[in-house]
């Protein structure tokens, strides 16, 4: 009972073997993005699911949540706010730091861009061990957000990441074994 429109998708994804280093399996969305129709069933996908929600803020995880997160805030009538990498937001910012395979890093947000008692969902392209999204939930939280929901593309399931988010819940399109 998966909708059509996944499969189509899921062939659009491009697997690239040991990149960014030796044992990683790269999912490369920028060729999902050169087919126009697999890139609006994808926005679709999330819109329909999204609409009505009252969701009055969509924030995107910087870089690939910056591409899908855009086109659906417009489409439900949501703001977008950008989570970024530090250093890059120019006005007074709050910070969550997250492990990474080697060392930390951080998502930084804007404050004031998000009120107490908004309704959010959280963008990006992927997750993996789930430390990225959990960064970005706890940033929400600590302004008196209330996340609805994170929404990816793809899941990597192994990595187990859906554990790390205390019980939100998680939308994928695609899991990748
Ligand atoms: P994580 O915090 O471990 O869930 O990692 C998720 C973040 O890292 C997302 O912003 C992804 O874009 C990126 N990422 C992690 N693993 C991959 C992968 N195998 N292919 C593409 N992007 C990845």
């Amino acid at each position: 009972n998966e909708d059509p429109r996944i499969h189509g998708i899921k062939t659009k994804i491009r697997v690239v073997p040991n990149f960014p280093k030796p044992g990683i399996m790269f999912q490369d969305i920028t060729t999902l993005l050169l087919d126009p129709k697999s890139f609006k069933d994808t926005i679709d996908l999330f819109v329909e699911r999204y609409k009505g929600k009252n969701i009055s803020v969509v924030a995107g995880i910087e870089a690939r949540g910056f591409i899908f997160g855009p086109p659906i805030a417009l489409a439900i009538g949501a703001k977008f706010v950008p989570l970024r990498k530090p250093k890059k937001l120019p006005g007074d910012v709050i910070f969550e730091e997250y492990t990474l395979e080697y060392g930390r890093d951080r998502l930084e947000m804007h404050v004031g861009a998000v009120q107490l008692g908004e309704r959010a969902l959280v963008v990006d392209d992927l997750i993996a061990t789930g430390g990225t999204l959990c960064a970005a939930m706890n940033l929400l939280e600590r302004v008196g957000a209330e996340v609805v929901e994170c929404a990816c593309l793809i899941e990597l399931p192994d990595l187990q990441g859906r554990e790390r988010l205390n019980g939100k819940p998680l939308y994928v399109l695609v899991e990748y074994q």
